[in-house]
């Protein structure tokens, strides 16, 4: 079964005044058709502030609780994620984020994400949050960036000394991270390379293998540029990457347009790797979907 870890409904042109080129969960569907494959996470966005762009909350679509909700029609083919911010501690909250949870549960959910608010990695609502994810054993998505403005993202330092935190904090969570900030860490880093796409021959590993190694519960989702770059950049690397952590990578593709043209070569690579030879048939079929049926508990 071919699972795409990390995908949205949501009128993503509207930012760029775009017109026509919003996903719907039917032309999503007509793309999973298209390229073979089974389901798809849907990951809800319109939750964080930093990740809101002017034009998304004149949006008619779609709220949170209708994109969980309207996902039931198409069970068959997508496997619902709820999603929340770390710093939601209004009300009777007061950091308790079990309501949501249980509402998220009983629509169907699978996992939380993708995490998109500016906050540092290790900010004690993060470290909350996360742990009480875990208790249920459900995985979470995050988008990962440096310190900048105008991103959006969990926030760490050159070398992710704010992601090992969180992840020596909340070892029963599945963590599945995404994003420049956590792919660029692939490679040796800088400040600068940080919040942008690093290209080039990896001379020696940066801190996301090493965390990979210590972390069983550290996943990377390979979708976007940021993916797909880090695994591409220098070959003979990324084919050895993906050898050694083919538990705990995920194919994804976080496709935001329904235009043919933005459709992605995420799941080709993978493909061609494993007719070449490069990469052998279980650890394709883990990377393609074995992983993300444990993950969401479908195994
Ligand atoms: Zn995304």
């Amino acid at each position: 079964m071919i699972i795409d870890f990390h995908t949205h409904i949501g009128d993503f042109g509207r930012a760029w005044r775009e017109e026509g080129t919003a996903v719907t969960f039917e032309n999503l569907i007509q793309r999973l058709d298209d390229e073979g494959i089974d389901k798809a996470v849907l990951l809800p966005i319109y939750v964080s502030p930093d990740a809101i762009y002017p034009g998304f909350i004149i949006d008619p679509r779609m709220s949170v609780h209708d994109q969980v909700v309207d996902a039931a029609k198409f069970s068959d083919r997508i496997i619902i994620f709820g999603n929340l911010d770390p710093r939601w501690s209004g009300g009777a909250t007061r950091g308790d984020f079990a309501p949501y949870l249980d509402w998220f549960a009983e629509h169907g959910c699978r996992g939380i994400g993708e995490i998109t608010s500016n906050l540092p990695f290790d900010d004690p609502r993060v470290i909350n949050m996360f742990q009480q994810i875990g208790k249920r054993r459900w995985p979470v998505v995050f988008h990962g960036t440096g310190f900048a403005p105008g991103t959006y993202g969990l926030q760490d330092d050159p070398g992710s000394p704010r992601l090992e935190r969180l992840l020596a904090a909340a070892p029963e969570t599945p963590i599945v991270g995404h994003g420049p900030g956590f792919w660029a860490e692939i490679g040796p880093i800088t400040a600068e390379a940080k919040n942008g796409y690093p290209s080039g021959p990896i001379p020696e590993e940066g801190s996301l293998p090493k965390l990979l190694r210590r972390f069983p519960n550290l996943y990377c989702d390979i979708s976007a540029g940021s993916g797909y770059r880090a695994i591409t950049r220098d070959r003979e690397f990324g084919i050895r990457f993906l050898q050694e952590f083919q538990d705990q990578i995920v194919f994804a593709t976080d496709v935001t347009s329904c235009k043919p043209e933005a459709r992605t070569d995420h799941l080709g690579l993978l493909q061609r790797l494993r007719d070449e030879g490069q990469l052998d048939q279980a650890a394709y079929d883990k990377i393609t979907g074995g992983n993300a049926q444990r993950l969401v508990g479908l195994a």
